[in-house]
């Protein structure tokens, strides 16, 4: 698909899925918030859900995450426009509560499909909820941050690059070295392409197992 062709079937798809009712997420929403980028982009970022005022704007991270979600792209020299930021959940929950598993099933071919069409070749998963969704592993946040994974997401082969949610380093402060260090790998990452796996001692040994420490960023 050549870029006019990626633009053109990803507005198609925006608008299709603006009417969605696939969970009982559309009766509270003011709008889908179906995620805002270069449709050509080789990386994605894929958050957690729209909270008060991406709801009310349409867009994602616009509010103090989506700022430092700024400032961290610029300390790496891009921008959102070099990227496409989307959420597992494209409407809000009330009270941005946890998603619910029906959500999840249902919001999931959305995202796959967002995945299919833009075919980035780095998916950034911002937080728990969207690194769980995304590498179908338990491991938490705190385990896994900063180390890329191989995964097969819908028909699409990506590197998956598991980071903090920028709304963490809001909460504390300290977070904000450790999401500048892992940002500060992603340009290495984009350089590198899928066809030409990375070698497995390249990767790192991720533990399979729950992680206590992680909590759910329930945070917007
Ligand atoms: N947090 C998210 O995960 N997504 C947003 O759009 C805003 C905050």
């Amino acid at each position: 698909m050549d870029t006019v062709e990626r633009a053109a079937a990803l507005r198609q798809y925006a608008e299709e899925t603006s009417t969605c009712t696939r969970c009982a997420l559309a009766q509270g929403r003011t709008q889908v918030v179906f995620g805002s980028g270069s449709p050509d982009a080789d990386l994605m970022f894929v958050g957690e859900a729209p909270g008060f005022h991406e709801d009310q704007q349409g867009v994602p991270f616009v509010g103090q995450a989506g700022k430092l979600l700024d400032k961290l792209l610029a300390g790496i020299e891009l921008n959102r426009a070099d990227a496409f930021v989307v959420t597992g959940r494209k409407c809000r929950p009330p009270g941005n509560r946890d998603a619910l598993p029906e959500e999840i099933a249902a919001c999931e071919p959305h995202l796959f499909r967002q995945i299919e069409l833009i075919a980035p070749t780095v998916v950034a998963t911002l937080g728990n909820f969207a690194t769980k969704l995304l590498s179908g592993k338990p491991a938490g946040i705190t385990k896994v941050h900063g180390y890329e994974q191989e995964v097969t997401l819908g028909a699409r082969s990506v590197l998956l690059y598991p980071l903090y949610h920028p709304a963490a380093a809001l909460y504390t402060p300290s977070m904000l070295k450790v999401l500048e260090e892992d940002f500060a790998r992603i340009p290495a990452l984009l350089d590198r392409t899928v066809d030409e796996p990375p070698a497995a001692s390249e990767l790192a040994a991720v533990e399979l197992e729950p992680d206590p420490e992680s909590v759910q960023l329930g945070l917007f």
